[in-house]
């Protein structure tokens, strides 16, 4: 399984473009780090459609630029970054949408049970009844998580789906998608900021900067002190744990180089 893209290219304005993005993603967890604003949201929307860029993208070898639409619709699952959550309809219903797209039909006994089962792994069971409109952040989050693998897509893009979740949800999260990504050989491309979980969970890392890739590559080839320092301005430390994950200090705001020196005192 793989999705290419290549030579990506995408003007929003004068102020900001993506620049020939080319990236091979495969069925395992690709994590999409950066700072705000550095283009991870308007990549993802890229592959996704949702902007009409330059560029070219393969799925298993073959280009998909005839079929992009019916292709994104066939087979990806997106989780936006900022999900709506104003519509009164049930978490059931939610969840169901991800499944049958319309809820103006008669819902079978074995679609009833896969929304069930999805309710019942994502601990949401209690709240099947409840409106979602009146749900926390957090369990929106997971209910939006759910509706979108429900279908079991073969692409899975999740923008910061780990934002309003507790600790114990950040985990059970990222333990589902990369379950998928092994056992249904999915591929998971998930934009996240928490640098820790990325060297755990992730398999590949795609650092982006001002619509450009700064480095791509394994945790351990990725996550680096220099890294750290000229992405993010901040000096860390980083060990090795007994899993042999990298495990990143973050020390504090790095100190600006000086922008000149003083060659002599008087
Ligand atoms: P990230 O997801 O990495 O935080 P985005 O991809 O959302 O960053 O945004 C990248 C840049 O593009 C930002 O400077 C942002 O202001 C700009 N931008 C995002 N969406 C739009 C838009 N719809 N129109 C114009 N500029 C946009
Ligand atoms: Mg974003």
């Amino acid at each position: 399984m793989s999705l290419k893209i290549q030579n990506i290219n995408y003007k929003h304005s004068s102020k900001f473009s993506l620049n020939n993005i080319s990236l091979t993603f495969h069925n395992n967890v690709t994590a999409i780090i950066g700072p705000n604003g550095s283009g991870k949201s308007t990549l993802v929307k890229c592959i996704l459609n949702i902007y009409k860029c330059d560029g070219e993208m393969y799925y298993q070898g073959e280009s998909i630029k005839k079929q992009k639409k019916e292709f994104i619709k066939q087979k990806v699952g997106y989780l936006p970054q900022t999900t709506q959550n104003d519509a009164s309809i049930t978490v059931f219903e939610a969840v169901l949408l991800g499944l049958i797209n319309t809820l103006n039909l008669k819902v079978s006994k074995k679609q009833e049970q896969k929304v069930n089962d999805i309710l019942d792994a994502f601990e949401l069971q209690h709240l099947a009844k409840n409106k979602i409109n009146e749900l926390s952040g957090g369990q929106l989050q997971m209910v939006s998580l759910a509706q979108s693998i429900i279908k079991e897509p073969e692409i899975l893009i999740l923008d910061e789906p780990l934002n309003n979740l507790d600790i114990h949800r950040q985990f059970s999260l990222m333990n589902t998608v990369s379950s998928l990504a092994y056992e249904k050989k999915m591929i998971v491309i998930i934009v996240m900021h928490d640098i820790n979980l990325t060297s755990r969970y992730a398999d590949n890392i795609v650092v982006m900067r001002d619509g450009n890739i700064y480095s791509y590559g394994t945790p351990k080839e990725v996550l680096t002190k220099k890294m750290i320092r000229e992405i993010y301005k901040i000096d860390s430390e980083i060990y090795v744990n007994k899993q042999g994950k990298q495990v990143i200090e973050f020390v504090d705001i790095a100190a600006e180089a000086p922008k000149y020196e003083i060659v002599s005192q008087i």
